[in-house]
């Protein structure tokens, strides 16, 4: 046994890894050690399959999506005297593995050998796709009322877009809740002119990754092509679209250097 283990800790060791966006090139090396170091990874279907060759030899523990608490208790378990990753897309922190897993632990209290292995969250995936969105202070909101409820969401919104900061919208739409993009903007439509700047990227690094670059208006009038894995980010009142004559190139919200220097 290390020095740096309790007498409580096993051989064991629970990573929780975020795996990024979806493709093995988006992952930290961080990440990719702490699979390859794991004789069993735990996860969901969708965000395993991405990992492909990593978890090839190794016990996989699939489960499916809204079955977190039990996967996070088997993780747990099987940690005591085994090597185990518990894969969560993006950043396991955000939104993600992490919370219920280090609950769970802390809970049974006992003194689980872990470690969070961070990775690159949805906004930032995005905002990289969508040129430079998010230079400055911004927020992010969930609109998932699963485990938050939509009138702390809808106080959420309000606020964040009475600040006229750059709002990242995770869970923007689902089959179960089909209206609560639409509500949304309405609220930041409330704060914002019609012309604020806003990208929609779905599946971020992915084969099938697709993005819109439009306005508030626009997105108010039509919103179909967001679903559950967009992410939809709203500029804020310095954002705009960064255009080469008519072709639109990206959006930027400029960091401040424009106050300081001449450029
Ligand atoms: N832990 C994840 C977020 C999980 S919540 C992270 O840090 O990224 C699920 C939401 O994240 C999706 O509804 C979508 O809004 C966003 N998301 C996750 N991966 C994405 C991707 N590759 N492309 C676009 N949006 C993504």
């Amino acid at each position: 046994m290390a020095m740096s283990q309790s007498p409580s800790q096993g051989n064991g060791k629970l990573y929780i890894v975020g795996t990024g966006p979806g493709n093995l090139e988006q992952m930290t090396a961080r990440a990719v050690a702490a699979i390859e170091d794991s004789d069993v990874v735990v996860g969901n279907k969708f965000y395993l399959d991405m990992l492909g060759p990593l978890i090839d030899g190794k016990e996989v523990v699939e489960s499916s999506m809204g079955r977190e608490v039990e996967r996070a208790k088997r993780a747990v378990e099987l940690a005591r005297d085994r090597k185990v990753s518990m894969a969560s897309g993006g950043d396991a922190g955000v939104y993600g593995m992490a919370s219920i897993v280090l609950e769970i632990i802390e809970s049974g209290g006992e003194d689980v050998n872990v470690e969070v292995v961070p990775g690159v969250t949805a906004a930032s995936s995005a905002a990289s796709l969508l040129g430079s969105p998010l230079s400055s202070d911004f927020m992010v909101i969930s609109l998932s009322d699963l485990l938050t409820t939509w009138a702390e969401i809808e106080e959420r919104l309000e606020a964040a877009f009475t600040l006229g900061i750059p709002v990242v919208l995770y869970n923007p739409r689902s089959r179960r809740r089909k209206n609560n993009l639409a509500k949304a903007l309405a609220i930041a439509s409330k704060h914002l002119p019609a012309t604020t700047p806003i990208g929609v990227v779905k599946n971020c690094y992915r084969p099938d990754e697709q993005k819109k670059i439009l306005t508030l208006k626009e997105l108010r009038e039509d919103h179909s092509f967001v679903d559950m894995h967009s992410t939809v980010v709203v500029g804020g009142r310095t954002t705009r679209i960064w255009k080469v004559g008519d072709d639109v190139k990206g959006i930027i919200t400029p960091r401040g250097y424009g106050r300081k220097y001449v450029y």
